[in-house]
């Protein structure tokens, strides 16, 4: 895939940043002014589960702004509130305290059909375990969040983010007849589709093997590199986390470490020095399967959109 020029990358940057704040200012949801290279911003967020007897902490007075154009990773040992931070950025958790703001709209105060609304138009997910259709072709998973929000479909952009992938001759194949890199792939595309603000991908290699896992982390950085897309995912992975721009690191609540394009070597010190609070025993040396999708069950999800549930798709 040919890299454009920076200023045409610059200027196309600019062009949809400035239609997705027009998109999200459309809508009636509480404004709170942002500055335009930042999409999405955690601002002194705390999250507790459970009650007085028995407080579990998981976000800890999170203050972080996700930029424009860049793609970052969220690491950190099992229960350091990574999942909880990404669900709260997308509206898919309310925060016990603090704010949540998306292009310039208080995603924490909105009310469920506002949520819903944002999550369609402004925020792209990808999951660990793909949640494809499975009686849907490759297209017709690629195209189910805009027909179930009945957006008028963009055919070359279609074709654009189909030859990125490199989909164009699996576009007729259902999930089961395609590998686990090709499910990732087709996920990565239906979630790039609306041309969100934001994709929150959540453990997006935890399922594929290392080829599979660089290809799908190449296609989501060259999203970044050639589309101006702004990508947070959360991983346990250095070698995926290599690929971002920045790596925030949480250790029981709080952000302890914010790494501006760290290598390969300099993410795997994080975790290895055995003195670091950051040390994280779950950390994997190589891409491989966790356990991830069983451990970490949002309740919220199965109706949430980029994740259709299997009763919202009719089939003629
Ligand atoms: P991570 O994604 O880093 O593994 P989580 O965000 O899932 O961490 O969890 C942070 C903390 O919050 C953990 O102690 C976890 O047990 C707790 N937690 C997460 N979700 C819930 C929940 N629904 N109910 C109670 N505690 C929860």
């Amino acid at each position: 895939m040919a890299l454009h020029g920076s200023r045409e990358r610059e200027q196309r940057q600019h062009e949809l940043a400035r239609s997705r704040r027009s998109r999200a200012s459309s809508q009636d949801p509480e404004t709170t002014a942002q500055d335009s290279d930042t999409v999405a911003e955690a601002i002194d967020l705390c999250k507790d589960y459970g009650d007085k007897d028995a407080v579990v902490t998981a976000l800890d007075h999170v203050n972080v702004k996700f930029r424009r154009g860049e793609m970052t990773a969220i690491m950190g040992p099992s229960g350091s509130g990574k999942s909880t931070l990404m669900h709260c950025m997308a509206g898919l958790d309310t925060p016990t305290s603090g704010k949540v703001i998306v292009e310039s709209l208080e995603v924490s105060s909105m009310s469920q059909k506002e949520l819903t609304k944002l999550r369609r138009e402004q925020i792209g997910f990808i999951f660990q375990s793909f949640n494809l259709v499975p009686t849907l072709t490759a297209e017709e998973n690629i195209l189910l969040p805009l027909q179930i929000s009945k957006k008028t479909i963009d055919r070359q952009w279609f074709d654009k983010v189909v030859d990125v992938v490199g989909l164009r001759q699996r576009l007729t194949h259902r999930p089961s007849q395609l590998s686990g890199g090709q499910q990732q792939r087709v996920a990565c595309a239906r979630a790039l589709m609306a041309r969100p603000s934001v994709v929150f991908a959540d453990e997006p290699t935890g399922n594929l093997d290392s080829r599979s896992s660089r290809e799908v982390l190449g296609f989501l950085k060259s999203s970044v590199a050639e589309y101006g897309q702004t990508i947070v995912m959360v991983t346990h992975d250095p070698r995926a986390a290599s690929y971002a721009d920045r790596v925030l690191v949480l250790a029981d609540g709080q952000v302890t470490r914010d790494m501006s394009h760290p290598s390969y070597e300099e993410i795997l010190a994080v975790f290895s020095d055995p003195d670091s609070e950051d040390h994280n025993s779950d950390t994997q040396t190589e891409a491989q399967p966790t356990d991830y999708a069983q451990q970490h069950t949002n309740p919220h999800i199965a109706d949430q959109p980029g994740m259709i549930a299997q009763n919202e798709v009719s089939r003629d």
